[in-house]
């Protein structure tokens, strides 16, 4: 049975608990699935072009992965550098991708971010600023001028704040903890969405003229991961190759060198960051036998150097049993003055002492942790398009703009500048009218919502217990090192978790339980396209590490793309454009990219 509703109406009065799968319709014309940097500004360029979207999220209004971006987001602003531009911004991407990036998309996301900084800062951003009233700008990651703006150390959750307090004043329309589990698809176009209300349960249609995702990346389907818990399960790219989307590249994953380690710390900070500016102020590494291990990989730069020569030196520490009992290596700056730790690092000093460990005293246990994907859905960077007509999708769920390695303050930065091309593109577009539903999609609509029924039962599978193994599973064959005969074990162990998937105990809808559930799903479908990616590309190519293959291949400078297919994930590649003349020009001059460590 279903009611049919427009977005304005309260739907909390209704009971959803029961057995049945009644559901609400919902129309509107565009849903916009996220609620984060991306889809907010979407959101805001659709209303302010005179089409009111609905923007969802599975957590509160305000509270996206977003906010723990702490860094900046960077624009070639010249604040402090004048020689820098758009073309050199572009050009040092292009370097750190290790080019499989999209040149024409990064070259749009690097000319706009100059009017995408002052309008943030015209809608409220509170920058940090030189002395002269300028956007302060600063070095982040890989950089050959300073141009990552920032707002202290909160700058992503200052800029959610703006953009959503700017959307509300537009009047834009939004749903929380709603959690989407399916596109309503015939594969050529979509028709809206199919999800439930996370705090009463009751399930939800939602019909659209079109859909955006802007629902974030996968990064936490590894077991260690900066990510927020239960965020970043790849319920984006999952959604859209379900739909008929191509996923991009989900083999680059970047991973951070120093995330948290032990049972010490407690399982809630088990791979959040310890920031680089540990290893910046003069912090050592050492392996559980007292070496400190850069000597051999990296004499000169030592623990210093690019973010994945130092994760790649740590994973080989673990591998070859010279890690410590924790699967973890030592970060030490004991060496320094507590004074010194106090005034340079004070937020890791003071997190640590919270958890009894005094910097000044002793190390703390670190490992890599699974921070950025960098791969995700294929798209057309002057629309937002993915070829499957009427969805959209930007933000970190997107592939194509960091190629094979993300530089700091890029992704931030890609969310603005393509949130408002898809919104503006999408209001030339039009919505008068939403597409009629077919009958075979009011069918998949029943049949999803059964599913989800007899996924609540009583299965004899803990769905929390299997995204742990899945997590297991991909830190063991498809972390920093990666080999041919591993990733093809993965991909066994993969079949047999997917087979008791299909056995869950899902629990009540409003329950922790379901959800992971739900994310499950999603996740093994990007991990499937993680492990077979991983295993198609016979080289090293920035994050992604063959030991059997290393070094780059010229003939492997192609994006991989995974479809849906009769057979399953079928594969295929594609070479990326060429840059454009101002971008190889920057490129020509060689500017060097210099490593800061901050993130
Ligand atoms: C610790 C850390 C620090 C970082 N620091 C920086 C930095 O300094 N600079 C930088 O540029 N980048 C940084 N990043 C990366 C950056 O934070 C993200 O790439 C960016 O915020 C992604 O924004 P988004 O809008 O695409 O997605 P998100 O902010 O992840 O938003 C996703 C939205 O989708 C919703 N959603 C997801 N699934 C569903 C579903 N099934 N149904 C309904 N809603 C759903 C979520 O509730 C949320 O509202 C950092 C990342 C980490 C982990």
């Amino acid at each position: 049975m279903t009611r049919n509703r427009s977005v304005g109406d309260d739907e909390r009065a209704i009971d959803g608990g029961g057995t049945d799968t009644d559901y609400d319709v919902v129309e509107t014309p565009v849903l916009v699935i996220g609620a984060g940097a991306a889809g907010a500004r979407t959101a805001i360029s659709l209303a302010e072009n005179g089409v009111l979207p609905l923007v969802i999220g599975k957590r509160g209004h305000g509270d996206a992965h977003t906010t723990w971006a702490a860094g900046g987001i960077n624009a070639a602003l010249g604040s402090r550098d004048l020689e820098d531009s758009p073309a050199i911004h572009a050009a040092d991407t292009l370097n750190e991708g290790h080019f499989l990036n999209d040149p024409a998309g990064v070259e749009t996301v690097t000319d706009v971010m100059s009017d995408r900084i002052r309008e943030l800062e015209e809608w409220g951003t509170p920058f940090n600023t030189t002395d002269d009233g300028a956007v302060e700008q600063r070095y982040f990651g890989a950089q050959s001028f300073r141009r990552t703006c920032f707002v202290g150390d909160r700058t992503g959750e200052a800029i959610l704040e703006t953009l959503i307090g700017k959307a509300q004043e537009l009047g834009v329309p939004y749903r929380e903890n709603v959690q989407i589990t399916k596109l309503l698809s015939d594969g050529e176009r979509v028709y809206g969405a199919l999800g439930y209300d996370m705090e009463n349960g009751s399930y939800r249609c939602f019909r659209a003229g079109a859909v955006v995702l802007a629902a974030g990346g996968y990064s936490a389907v590894y077991d260690r991961h900066s990510s927020r818990d239960e965020e970043n399960n790849g319920d984006g790219p999952a959604l859209a190759y379900d739909a008929g989307a191509r996923l991009m590249d989900a083999e680059f994953v970047q991973f951070h060198p120093t995330g948290m380690v032990g049972e010490r710390y407690g399982e809630q900070w088990e791979g959040r960051l310890v920031t680089e500016a540990v290893r910046g102020e003069g912090g050592y590494l050492f392996n559980a036998e007292g070496e400190r291990f850069m000597e051999r990989y990296s004499p000169e730069q030592m623990e210093l150097d690019a973010r994945d020569v130092v994760a790649r030196a740590i994973a080989r520490e673990i591998a070859e049993n010279r890690g410590t009992e924790n699967g973890g290596v030592y970060l030490d700056i004991s060496h320094r003055e507590q004074s010194f730790i106090k005034e340079r690092l004070p937020s890791m000093y003071e997190r640590f002492a919270e958890l009894g460990v005094d910097l000044a005293e002793e190390p703390v246990e670190v490992a890599p942790t699974a921070h950025y994907s960098m791969g995700g859905v294929d798209i057309d960077f002057e629309t937002g398009e993915t070829g499957v007509e009427g969805l959209y999708a930007v933000g970190e769920t997107t592939a194509g703009i960091h190629g094979a390695n993300r530089l700091g303050g890029n992704s931030l930065a890609e969310t603005v500048a393509l949130g408002k091309i898809v919104g503006d593109h999408l209001a030339e577009e039009g919505f008068a009218d939403l597409p009629a539903l077919p009958a075979s999609q009011k069918r998949l609509a029943e049949e999803h919502f059964a599913g989800l029924e007899a996924m609540a039962g009583e299965g004899s599978e803990d769905p929390e217990h299997l995204i742990e193994e899945l997590g297991d599973l991909l830190e063991t064959y498809a972390g920093i090192l990666r080999e041919e005969g591993g990733l093809s074990e993965g991909l066994d162990a993969l079949a047999d978790l997917r087979e008791r998937a299909g056995d869950l105990a899902g629990g009540e809808r409003t329950s922790r339980s379901f959800e992971y559930a739900v994310d499950l799903g999603f996740s093994l479908t990007v991990a499937e396209a993680v492990l077979r990616g991983a295993r198609e590309r016979r080289e090293s190519r920035g994050a992604h590490f063959r030991t059997d293959f290393e070094g780059k291949r010229e003939e492997w400078r192609r994006n991989l793309l995974y479809e849906r297919s009769l057979e399953g994930m079928s594969l295929e590649t594609r070479v990326p454009g060429e840059p454009s003349s101002a971008i190889q020009e920057a490129l020509d001059a060689g500017y060097e990219l210099d490593y800061h460590q901050l993130e």
